[in-house]
C-alpha cells in the first residue's frame, strides 16, 4: 500500500533539560523538568509551555476540521 504522506508537522512532548522561556510568549517561563510540546522547525525544535500548546493544538484541531468541511462540500 502507498504511504500517504501526513501534512501535520512532527510534535512530540517531552521535558525541559533546563528552565527556558516558551517560544510562543517570551514571558512564559518553562521550569527545568516542566513538560513542554516540542515541535520540529527545519532542522531544530519549536517548544512552548502547555496553556500555549492547549492553544495551538485547539486551533490547529478548528482548521483541520474547517480543510475537512470543505473538502467533505465538494
Ligand atoms: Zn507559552
Amino acid at each position: 500500500m502507498p504511504r500517504v504522506k501526513s501534512i501535520l508537522i512532527r510534535v512530540e512532548i517531552d521535558q525541559a533539560k533546563k528552565a527556558h522561556n516558551c517560544q510562543a510568549n517570551a514571558s512564559h517561563r518553562i521550569e527545568r523538568g516542566g513538560t513542554r510540546l516540542k515541535v520540529r522547525n527545519g532542522r531544530s525544535w519549536d517548544h512552548y509551555c502547555v496553556p500555549c500548546a492547549a492553544l495551538i493544538i485547539e486551533r490547529d484541531i478548528a482548521e483541520l476540521q474547517d480543510l475537512q468541511r470543505r473538502f467533505n462540500n465538494l
